[in-house]
């Protein structure tokens, strides 16, 4: 599951497989085996339950009649599922059915140990917790009357390393932002509150008193009854079998119906809670699950003295892998010595579904309108339950989930990826075995590498760039000086079946190195090329961007319905601008530049009638970006062509002060301010190649981008280079981008701009056609927001003392939490670390701009406080001189 150490809730009930594993060796210590076609369920087995859910039930048949059509079909009635139709009907959903093959709980979910536990190094998972906790320790039982089985016996989260205890410092402060009690415990607090471990070999322990533990089958039972209280049905013994699909006159495939061996039923949604299933019942509708799904596993112990454990009851399981296992009975014993001495009771090992990146599967699926996905739960589906059953059903509901579910949407992966199997199995094998492992700022994965890469990856590589993954691609992270080069290796499984571990991995290594939550070893590295960009000049590869042409005859009226600024000026004009949800929150952020009409196709520039728009998006949310954008054009008919140019196109930036001085010996161009002013673009000759030149900064700084047709990127590349070299130019990574751009008060999307946070919140109004009179989505809930005055804004603020923060740091005014940091980094330039967040009035009234400036603020991190200064504008270059050319 999430967290490391042994929780005092699994002691009272299981011995995680995961828990005690060691940080270094994630795969040789893992309770983990991919399911095959060879693994069977045992047919005997000695689990600890006694009772079944329906022990008496042996209908062959539906337990109901099923209704000719429905609102919405849930398929799958385990934790999800349940959850899912009990939030629909909450939301007021007539006719929503669940679908479930055999009985409740029957797949994984019945045999779940049920941890709930509170922290999360995120805000909106510790959010979704917080909700089902709320869900089954009072909502339910406020309902039905029933008892769901909840248990508050607290957790315990053990610290083995000192970067482990800064991460629980870590959780505790962003648990003052969200009031979750927790204390961090010194070995001998430890001893205390828990006699029977050993605190010998411990830094300390995390304690969270109201976590808890939670029945599967008293949880899923209870869902059932308050949702069919509310009009719901459940219908057991009822396996699907297809679904029907339609294609309506746009050419958008849609859902029609849910077919079953005994009928069907018409529905335009479906929401696929089938679990390890989930794949199958995927492809009926010709949608991509990206799920793996393997062996997890528990032993229950027979009775320690001092403990209670509880008994459940029992569907089918597999048998445990006792050679793998004996691996963690080691660790546990260590952690708790009386555990020697205590015999099995029982084994449990059940499939569960495993993800590339450890987070759902939910939303919408980007193939088939309304189908809907909420599966890949890697064992924490009871405790993340209520949460995303809620923001399923808001997703179905309202078209988009409440909180920024970004992290969790099938959309934050690439098509091309989703069925990819070597990317599925490595990624999802990858991010299990890092399960309990911290959770550094500065990680990357090693698994499903090097699957998208630019043209001008291997130049790159030979001037010591070293990678990051975002989205399939390599993008740079950041330069070494003199280290050689660090090529990420195909996966190697950490040494596990049979594949020999890398001996010599110089990427491997150097990410080793930045596990800390101090300042990284490449700090003065990052530095340097921050330095260089404000002071001469740094060229970035962002040729991962997403590159989207809208074109056609409506493609104005949608480009002024999709954008919240005006982006229909003239010909040659860039617009930086958000896209916005119904709920005024804030899906992307980008750049749109008018093109002229013209009828000879390239790949900088379609041919088209009508109107046109070249759209740089971010990379890491081009297929976030791309399902909006198409999902908007399908819902209002718009006829226009989205066109995906991402793979032909690549981009270099070239920002600073001797930007132009360099460019100037590049380009056919002239770069006077007059001739190039700061948000235009042109179609110029690069060292003799047709490139898009486009004035812009993410960075604070005189600057072009250059969008280059791959075969061009080379050679263009190689001539910005050597043109630089006498003005200083130097290569720079995204490590440098995150850090400059901070500095300069830019917003990063999914970061300190997100899909619940409104541009206005934002203070990105400048983005917003407010004083116009075109309609554009999200509008609405602007003016309604500025009406009522503003609930929360982004607020800037430095710390004198030289600390490093990374985000999830609590906010501090006058002595009152009042948010968390979403964003931190260092600035180079003005020397001192810079972080974002969100901040509230405690009274709950707006936040004025006096509110801001009248409060004296600290910043907590890890349980330590330091005094912060808060900005209402960027203290970096506030008057924007720079951009202009201005130095
Ligand atoms: C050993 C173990 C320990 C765990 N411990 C924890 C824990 O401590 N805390 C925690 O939060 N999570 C834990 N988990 C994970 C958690 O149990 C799962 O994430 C969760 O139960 C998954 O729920 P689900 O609804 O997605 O899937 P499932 O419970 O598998 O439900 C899917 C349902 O879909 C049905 N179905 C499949 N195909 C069809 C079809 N064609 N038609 C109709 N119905 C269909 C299946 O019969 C099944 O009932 C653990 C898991 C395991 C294996």
């Amino acid at each position: 599951m999430l967290m490391p150490g042994v929780p005092m809730a699994s002691l009272n009930r299981a011995l995680c497989v995961a828990a005690t594993r060691p940080r270094w060796s994630p795969a040789c210590s893992l309770g983990l085996r991919p399911l095959t076609s060879g693994a069977v369920p045992t047919t005997e087995k000695s689990v600890p339950y006694q009772r079944t859910l329906k022990q008496a039930q042996v209908a062959q048949g539906p337990t109901r009649p099923l209704p000719s059509t429905a609102n919405v079909v849930v398929i799958g009635g385990g934790s999800l599922g349940c959850q899912t139709l009990y939030h629909l009907a909450k939301l007021g959903v007539s006719g929503a059915v669940l679908l479930e093959r055999e009985r409740l709980t029957s797949g994984t979910t019945w045999h779940t140990a049920g941890l709930l536990w509170q922290l999360r190094p995120s805000d909106v998972e510790v959010e979704l917790l917080a909700h089902t906790r709320r869900v089954v320790s009072r909502d339910l039982e406020e309902e039905t009357g029933l008892h769901t089985g909840w248990i508050q016996n607290g957790g315990l989260f053990i610290a083995s390393s000192r970067q482990r205890l800064d991460e629980y410092k870590r959780l505790m402060s962003l648990g003052k932002a969200y009031g979750v009690e927790s204390h961090v415990l010194s070995p001998a607090e430890t001893k205390a509150l828990y006699p029977l471990m050993n605190v010998d070999d411990l830094y300390g322990t995390l304690y969270v008193p109201q976590d808890g533990t939670m029945d599967p089958a008293g949880t899923c039972t209870t869902l059932a009854r308050a949702a069919t209280a509310r009009g719901a049905q459940v219908i057991e013994n009822c396996p699907v079998t297809g679904i029907r699909v339609r294609t309506d006159d746009f050419g958008v495939r849609r859902v029609a119906a849910v077919e079953t061996e005994h009928g069907s039923i018409q529905t335009p949604c479906v929401v696929n809670c089938a679990g390890v299933w989930a794949g199958a019942v995927g492809r009926m509708a010709g949608v991509k699950v990206p799920l793996v799904a393997m062996h997890h596993a528990y032993v229950v112990t027979e009775r320690i003295e001092g403990i209670q454990v509880s008994d459940k009851f029992a569907f089918s399981l597999f048998d445990l892998d006792w050679d793998v296992f004996t691996q963690h009975i080691e660790g546990a014993i260590n952690r708790v010595p009386v555990l020697e001495k205590t015999g099995v009771k029982s084994t449990v090992c059940g499939p569960e579904s495993f993800t590339p990146d450890h987070k759902p599967l939910m939303g919408e699926a980007p193939e088939l309108r309304g189908f809907f996905l909420g599966c890949g739960f890697n064992s924490a589906g009871m405790m993340l339950g209520g949460g995303c059953g809620q923001e399923l059903a808001h997703w179905i509901v309202h078209g988009r989930p409440e909180k920024d579910m970004y992290g969790y949407d099938i959309r934050r992966f690439h098509h091309s990826l989703t069925d990819h199997r070597r990317w599925i199995r490595e990624r999802s094998h990858e991010s299990y075995a890092k399960n309990y492992s911290v959770v550094f700022p500065h990680d990357e994965p090693l698994a499903g590498r090097n699957m998208r890469r630019d043209p001008l990856h291997e130049e790159l590589l030979a001037r010591g760039c070293v990678f990051q993954e975002r989205h399939g691609w390599e993008r740079p992270g950041w330069f070494n000086p003199g280290g050689g080069t660090a090529p990420v290796l195909p996966y190697d499984y950490y040494g596990a079946y049979g594949h020999a571990a890398h001996e010599d991995h110089a990427y491997g290594r150097l990410l080793q190195d930045e596990y800390t939550f101090d300042f990284p070893p490449h700090h003065d590295v990052i530095k340097k090329e921050c330095l260089a960009c404000r002071g001469a000049a740094a060229v970035f590869n962002m040729s991962y961007f997403g590159k989207f042409y809208l074109v056609g005859l409506d493609a104005r009226r949608a480009a002024d319905w999709l954008f919240s600024a005006d982006v229909s000026r003239p010909p040659g004009s860039t617009v930086y601008t958000c896209m916005l949800n119904q709920r005024g929150g804030t899906e992307s952020d980008l750049t749109v530049s008018r093109l002229a009409p013209g009828t000879q196709a390239s790949a900088l520039a379609p041919a088209f009638e009508g109107d046109g728009y070249y759209l740089a998006v971010g990379g890491a949310a081009a297929q976030h970006n791309w399902s909006h954008i198409s999902t908007v054009l399908q819902d209002h008919k718009f006829r226009c062509q989205l066109v995906d140019s991402s793979e032909d196109l690549g981009m270099i930036s070239i920002q600073g002060p001797a930007s132009r001085a360099i460019l100037q010996e590049v380009l056919d161009a002239d770069l006077s301010n007059e001739a190039f002013p700061f948000s235009t673009h042109k179609l110029v000759r690069a060292a003799g190649h047709l490139v898009r030149a486009m004035r812009l900064s993410f960075v604070g700084e005189l600057g072009w981008e250059l969008h280059i047709p791959g075969p061009s990127c080379v050679p263009v590349y190689q001539a910005v280079m050597a043109a630089g070299a006498k003005h200083g130019l130097v290569n720079a990574g995204y490590r440098a981008i995150d850090s400059l751009s901070i500095e300069k008060g830019y917003r990063h999307w999914h970061s300190d701009l997100r899909q619940d946070d409104s541009p206005l919140e934002a203070g990105l109004a400048f983005t917003c056609k407010l004083k116009s009179a075109i309609p554009f989505l999200g509008r609405e809930a602007l003016e309604r927001q500025r009406a009522e005055g503003l609930r929360r804004r982004l607020v800037c603020f430095t710390v004198d003392e030289k600390v490093p923060m990374f985000g999830l740091e609590a906010i501090w005014r006058n002595g009152q939490v009042v948010g968390h940091i979403r964003r931190a980094d260092f600035g180079f330039a003005i020397d001192k670390t810079l972080a974002y967040g969100y901040i509230r009035d405690p009274s709950g009234g707006p936040v004025s701009l006096d509110f801001v400036k009248s409060g004296d603020y600290v910043l907590e991190r890890m349980g330590v406080t330091y005094p912060a200064r808060a900005h209402l504008k960027s203290p970096f270059d506030p008057d924007n001189k720079r951009v202009k050319g201005l130095y």
